[in-house]
């Protein structure tokens, strides 16, 4: 069986319809997903889960790349259904993760809703509404870069800080593959950082993505934008 499954949740987001990709690396002790959408996502994920031939009840573990709400929106859902499932962060996103430090997506939301028109303020008060929704959990195991698991045959955390300070991005040594997060997207067959405006340190994610581009994997399996085999065309961007 592939060790390495990505998922494909497609849903509705305001008129259009969108596909967010977690993936599960499934190695004989441990069934961990990496991310898991958001808030009210649970049945989502458990379908395509079973779509994919996997029962929901072998999850062992959950590994949070950052705290944003379309990667841990369903957090509790899930750990409340499968109380033994792990949750496993970064050590710097953790504290934000659990509630005990306020989310650094909600700060910059109400920094922007301020300087917001008038016309686009319902909507930046309704998102800083969404971001206060998302329902804290604890961190079972907290990861630093370098940090090594045997999951799906050898799995490294990675650094990869600017779109948030803990970000963490997964590199898969029997595949010679990384799980972005949203470290990298995928655009036009490229890999780009994900919308540059929600980077909370710019120069920080273009650096991260340059050092993701530049381990030369062979697969990308990207949150958004899906999966990138490496290519002569494809992989070569233009990285300052
Ligand atoms: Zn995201």
């Amino acid at each position: 069986m592939n060790n390495i499954v990505m998922l494909d949740i497609n849903f509705e987001y305001g008129n259009d319809m969108q596909t967010i990709n977690p993936v599960l690396l499934i190695s004989k002790n441990d069934v961990v997903l990496v991310d898991c959408g958001y808030p009210n996502f649970l049945s989502l994920l458990e379908d395509e889960i079973k779509l994919k031939g996997i029962d929901p009840n072998s999850l062992t573990k959950v590994l949070i790349t950052h705290h944003d709400d379309d990667h841990m929106g369903a957090l509790s859902e899930l750990k409340e259904k499968y109380p033994n499932i792990k949750v496993v962060a970064s050590e710097i996103d953790s504290d934000y993760i659990s509630g005990e430090k306020k989310s650094l997506r909600l700060e910059q939301a109400e920094e922007v809703l301020k300087d917001l028109p008038e016309e686009q303020k319902q909507f930046g008060i309704e998102f800083c509404e969404s971001l206060r929704k998302v329902k804290p959990v604890n961190i079972d195991i907290m990861v630093n870069d370098g940090d090594y698991f045997d999951w799906a045959g050898g799995c490294q955390v990675i650094s990869t800080p600017g779109h948030m300070p803990g970000h963490i991005s997964l590199y898969l040594k029997e595949t010679n593959s990384i799980i972005t997060g949203d470290a990298a997207v995928i655009e036009n067959n490229k890999l780009v950082i994900a919308n540059p405006q929600f980077a909370l340190d710019i120069e920080l994610a273009e650096k991260s993505l340059g050092k993701l581009i530049s381990m030369n994997a062979d697969t990308y399996y990207c949150y958004h934008g899906g999966k990138l085999v490496r290519s002569a065309e494809n992989i070569l961007c233009p990285i300052k």
